[in-house]
């Protein structure tokens, strides 16, 4: 090993919160105690050098009590299709994303200080530098506020940090993207007015927007209302992997214009050229697809995403104790310590403290 298996890495989504929320998914796992389920707890995240991530706040669907959205897969001839999600309702939301967030405020309290629920860019910097974990409120999706945005107001003085407007399914504010391959992400409508006050309402507040699960209409409607820099936490490249999920050469180029992020996800049917589920996928085939992000984006703009606790990982990744191997990886291809800080965790820095203006 060389000197980057001790690079601080900041990682743009993780599920870990839902795993916690429900018991059935998460195995009755506790944060605190190294476990082999799933992939992120405290114990594996400081071995990791796990110095921040953004943990999503993802509402299931109602109806299921279900551990996962169960997600109805229709095998075509090249690839696969999945309907629509069906949007869920509002104050459902709001009461499942207040316990959620219970949750990690108490995963705060009892952490004797491990870990952080970070408010601006000098704190998630301040972990970075004394190995506390920062733990950035995010949103997957919308559906908690009200589109009048009074919740808005109240969940940023509670501390969101982060927001995607949608996951795959419709709300108030935008539609996400059904899960198909191969297909372009372009499946729907753009923003509501709804959404668009919303994409105001955060440039103002400094909430970041991730446009993660967004359509592409939805993308080129923030694209043109933003004044932040463009983010995708845990999207890869279409060229590669031409799932709905993935973005086009010309999102990526917008993201670079706008000095943003593409966090690379690790979801192996989102990495895969052939769009398979099937985690049996060679480290050097993850670097590939990182390299072409960069080749598009450019080293400033390019991140981790993971999407730990949320999807299928590659085997050779594991769980969160294998980023440091991935790092290795990407040193073998020729990246040095500068451009290796920079998609470990500088980037996430340099780009929240331009959105969220302190
Ligand atoms: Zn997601």
């Amino acid at each position: 090993m060389t000197s980057t298996n001790n690079l601080p890495i900041i990682i743009g989504h993780n599920d870990t919160l839902l795993h916690l929320y429900l018991p059935e998914r998460g195995g009755g796992r506790s944060f605190f105690v190294r476990s082999d389920k799933g992939h992120i707890d405290l114990p594996r995240a400081q071995e990791a050098g796990l110095a921040g991530g953004f943990f999503a706040i993802f509402v299931p669907p109602e109806s299921s009590g279900d551990p996962a959205p169960r997600l109805n897969v229709v095998v075509t001839e090249k690839g696969y299709e999945v309907p629509m999600q069906a949007a869920i309702d509002p104050i459902y939301a709001q009461r499942v994303t207040i316990a959620m967030m219970a949750d990690l405020f108490q995963l705060e309290a009892q952490s004797q200080g491990r870990l952080k629920v970070v408010r601006t860019s000098g704190e998630l910097e301040t972990c970075v530098r004394e190995g506390v974990l920062g733990a950035i409120l995010h949103f997957e999706g919308a559906e908690a506020i009200d589109p009048g945005l009074d919740a808005l107001e109240v969940f940023y003085q509670a501390g969101l940090r982060s927001l995607g407007l949608v996951w795959s399914r419709p709300n108030a504010f935008a539609e996400g993207v059904p899960f198909r391959y191969p297909h372009s992400p372009d499946t729907g409508p753009g923003l509501t007015d709804a959404g668009k006050d919303l994409v105001r309402a955060c440039n103002r507040l400094g909430i970041m927007l991730d446009l993660s699960h967004l359509n592409e209409q939805g993308f080129w409607d923030v694209a043109r209302l933003s004044d932040a820099p463009l983010v995708a936490t845990h999207a890869n490249a279409h060229t590669i992997s031409p799932s709905t999920r993935n973005l086009t050469d010309k999102q990526l180029a917008a993201i670079k214009d706008s000095e943003g992020i593409v966090g690379l996800n690790f979801s192996v049917g989102d990495l895969r050229e052939d769009g398979h589920n099937d985690p049996d996928i060679p480290l050097t085939k993850i670097v590939d697809h990182l390299d072409y992000l960069v080749e598009q984006a450019g080293i400033d703009h390019v991140a981790l995403g993971t999407d730990f606790d949320g999807t299928h990982v590659p085997l050779e990744i594991g769980d969160v104790t294998g980023l440091p191997k991935l790092i290795e990886a990407l040193f073998e291809r020729g990246y040095d310590d500068e451009a290796l800080s920079k998609v470990a965790y500088q980037n996430w820095i340099r780009v929240l403290r331009k959105t969220w203006k302190m």
